[in-house]
């Protein structure tokens, strides 16, 4: 399955402002919430829907309703940036939660937790602002196929050629929908040029506010 770049002129501007280091945390959530939408606009383009038939006010006019199966699963934290673009989108959603971090000495993401709605049959936009090495985005689907969804998709803001290249790898079939391919990783997994921390961006958490990360 393929990687889509929404090459949307709107999609841009709002990337770029979540680029800018001078972007606060208040307004960083809002532009973010924004540029999800027009990314999940993208994912769903391929999605099921239904034909029905409503009454405008003059007559019967035929129309396309989605189908309502959609599983939105957010990874902690900074997946939660992108949760409420899609349950304004879709307010029918079914929401889900994997909380990933890195063990010490596997160096391999481990789940502390995992609360998912029923996906069995279900089509799924998992969402993480940012594709970095891929492991974390790769152990949620590799958790989430267990379920037997439909389909899965994968969301994101910014994605690397690493973590494009291992869910290329480990999960083929799942299409990526991003508003940017970046260059490349530095050795502590921060995307380049990306746009730093995106959970610390979103919360304000960063320790020195506009400093760059380590390289
Ligand atoms: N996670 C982030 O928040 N930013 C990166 O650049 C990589 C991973």
């Amino acid at each position: 399955m393929g990687l889509t770049v929404a090459d949307h002129p709107l999609a841009q501007h709002l990337l770029t402002q979540l680029r800018d280091v001078q972007t606060p945390p208040p307004l960083f959530r809002t532009i973010a919430k924004r540029l999800t939408i027009a990314l999940v606009l993208e994912a769903v383009r391929g999605l099921p829907s239904v034909r029905v038939e409503v009454e405008t006010p003059l007559e019967r006019a035929p129309g396309r309703t989605i189908s309502p199966d959609l599983v939105a699963v957010a990874i902690l934290r900074a997946g939660l940036g992108m949760l409420e673009a899609v349950t304004e989108l879709f307010p029918e959603v079914s929401v889900g939660y994997i909380g990933l971090e890195r063990d010490d000495v596997t160096l391999q993401p481990t789940s502390y937790y995992e609360k998912l709605p029923p996906v069995e049959g279900r089509h799924v936009l998992l969402l993480d602002p940012m594709l970095a090495t891929g492991g974390s985005a790769a152990r949620a689907c590799s958790s989430i196929k267990t379920k037997g969804p439909a389909q899965v998709l994968f969301v994101c803001v910014v994605a690397a050629p690493q973590g494009v290249a291992r869910m290329q790898r480990d999960h083929p079939e799942v299409p990526i929908f991003t508003a940017a391919l970046d260059r490349d990783l530095t050795e502590n997994g921060y995307i380049l040029p990306g746009l730093g921390d995106f959970g610390d961006r979103l919360y304000g958490t960063e320790p020195h506010l506009g400093a760059p990360p380590n390289r």
